[in-house]
């Protein structure tokens, strides 16, 4: 087949193969006359529970949620700061402002992109209340190091592991280690439902059963409320379908992660051009999912010509993200200024995400790759 075009992702073509047992699970749902919650959701939530190894896992209405509920159950509020880094998706620095608490932002590493866990030390303050560490593009931040700081300072640890369901620090899965682990299932995550829809996981009894109370509303029993809480359900559709899904996660980041070896094998092979720098290699301690294959160039004017050419080549590509959270407009009034943390500021000039996705063919794949070098042997 002579390939033209390349999306960033197909959700199609995932789910193409399994159209049965999504009409099958639709089908459920539509009859049992139960359309939020109840024992779809029960039953989801018992799977990932074990999927991941994990004591609780709550469905909620987003990853986003998953997020604002954490610092909820951790009654964080007006006065408090949140550590958490400036390279990454809004909802993770959104959910601490939207409580009245002052996110602070870490510099990012230049070659994993997680949290420089050499500069948290230095931000925590007596205000401090809590940790976001972040697995940006499916590579856990270092699970050990981080929970031995975050002990040290007895400070709860929340895992933003929205882009990571299935990676892993040694033996240690993403929302496993923290507090809270956060879930997304936006469609474009590794694990993605049918809508919004995420997960809250945590190992502990008490904060668990707190953040089951404040999903509707803070009420136990029904109308009577010790709490204000919200509503942060699951739908049981987004339920049954995600469990039609859920078995098929680790399959789907084993494809992802021979994509991205595969695109780093050819991309050496054929002589990488010298302005694009590839992902780091993982160390044996990580299991990257590859949510994102990112590229780095040497600065934002090649970024942004390698950006226009694939565009012309009709290959989807993304910038994440082109704008670090300390220097948003809405953050104004938390005093960052440009040089603040050079490491996220540069990432966010010269990044881009190429497509990957786990039925992406090995044609399109180099059709992508065979773009990159065109591109640079035109620079
Ligand atoms: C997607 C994402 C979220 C938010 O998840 P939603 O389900 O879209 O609300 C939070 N943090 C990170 C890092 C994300 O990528």
């Amino acid at each position: 087949m002579n390939i033209t075009s390349v999306p960033l992702i197909d959700l199609a073509r995932t789910h193409a193969p399994l159209e049965a047992d999504l009409k099958a699970a639709f089908e459920r749902v539509l009859h049992a006359n139960s359309y939020i919650m109840g024992p779809e959701v029960t039953r989801f939530e018992s799977a990932c529970a074990e999927y991941l190894g994990v004591k609780h896992a709550l469905g909620v209405s987003s990853g986003s949620d998953a997020l604002l509920l954490a610092l909820m159950v951790l009654e964080i509020g007006p006065g408090d700061e949140v550590i958490c880094p400036s390279y990454t998706f809004f909802a993770t620095a959104g959910a601490i402002w939207r409580l009245g608490a002052k996110p602070v932002f870490v510099d990012c590493d230049p070659l994993s992109y997680n949290l420089n866990l050499s500069q948290v030390e230095a931000k925590i303050t007596p205000q401090t209340k809590a940790l976001i560490p972040v697995h940006l593009f499916g590579q856990t931040a270092p699970l050990g190091p981080l929970r031995e700081l975050a002990q040290r300072h007895k400070l709860p640890l929340i895992e933003d592991a929205a882009q990571a369901i299935g990676a892993a620090w040694q033996d240690h899965k993403a929302g496993t280690v923290g507090e809270f682990g956060c879930f997304s299932f936006f469609p474009s995550k590794n694990l993605g439902g049918f809508g919004d829809g995420g997960l809250l996981t945590s190992q502990d009894d008490t904060l668990a059963e707190k953040a089951r109370i404040l999903r509707t509303h803070g009420s136990k029993p029904k109308y009577y409320h010790h709490y204000v809480g919200g509503n942060f359900r699951l739908d049981a559709l987004q339920a049954a379908l995600l469990q039609v899904k859920l078995p098929h996660t680790d399959t789907y980041a084993q494809k992802r992660q021979a994509k991205a070896a595969r695109y780093t094998q050819l991309l050496n092979e054929a002589g990488r051009p010298e302005q694009i720098t590839l992902p780091a290699p993982v160390s044996a301690d990580f299991k990257h999912v590859f949510n994102q294959y990112i590229l780095r160039l040497q600065n934002a004017e090649q970024r942004d010509s390698l950006m226009a050419y694939l565009n012309e080549q009709k290959i989807g590509n993304a910038i994440y993200y082109p704008v670090p959270l300390h220097l948003q407009a809405c953050f104004a009034d938390l005093g960052y200024s440009e040089g603040d943390l050079p490491v996220s500021e540069l990432a966010a000039k010269t990044t881009l995400a190429l497509p990957i996705f786990p039925e992406m063919s090995d044609e399109e794949q180099d059709y992508v790759i065979e773009a990159l070098l065109c591109w640079g042997a035109r620079q």
